[in-house]
């Protein structure tokens, strides 16, 4: 009997236990590996912000102002709690992940809630958790890529 394909997503690398947070940590989701594994699908680890160039550990960061879509049309920055300028790290990780998906023929991601990469459903504007995507997400999501939230845990 042939063996069934299985297909490639992108997942948030901090759920699937790599260190990569801001803050040195991980948000390994252990229920989401079993549940990714038994769906046949292949979870390929990506962290857009390490991606970027912008190191771990790292300041946090927010969108400045407006949202992640303002962010990627050059009308709004990307700033530390210092507000040091970091858009270009955010946006390159993005783009990298845009171009992880289009090189793997992946078509969904499961990323980490309330990051302001990897958001889906909220982010952080100005130090305060809003409704809307991070700067990975909108991207993604601009590219027909199917987005899940993912609020991780540890275990
Ligand atoms: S939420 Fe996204 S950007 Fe933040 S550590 Fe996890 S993978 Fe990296």
């Amino acid at each position: 009997m042939p063996t069934p394909e299985r297909s490639p997503v992108l997942v948030s690398a901090c759920l699937l236990g790599r260190a990569c947070r801001y803050d040195g940590r991980h948000n390994k989701d252990g229920e989401l590996e079993r549940a990714l594994a038994a769906r046949g699908l292949d979870a390929v680890p990506f962290c857009p912000e390490e991606e970027g160039g912008l190191g771990t550990p790292r300041p946090a960061a927010w969108i400045e102002t407006g949202s992640a879509a303002a962010v990627c049309d050059g009308e709004a920055r990307m700033v530390t709690e210092s507000g040091a300028d970091v858009t270009a790290g955010f946006l390159a990780g993005a783009r990298k992940a845009l171009e992880t998906c289009r090189a793997n023929g992946i078509e969904r991601a499961f990323l980490k809630e309330r990051s302001p990469s990897c958001g889906v459903r909220n982010t952080h504007v100005a130090g305060k958790l809003v409704e809307g995507p991070g700067v990975t997400a909108e991207l993604l999501g601009r590219a027909g890529i199917e987005i899940e939230g993912v609020e991780g845990r540890r275990d």
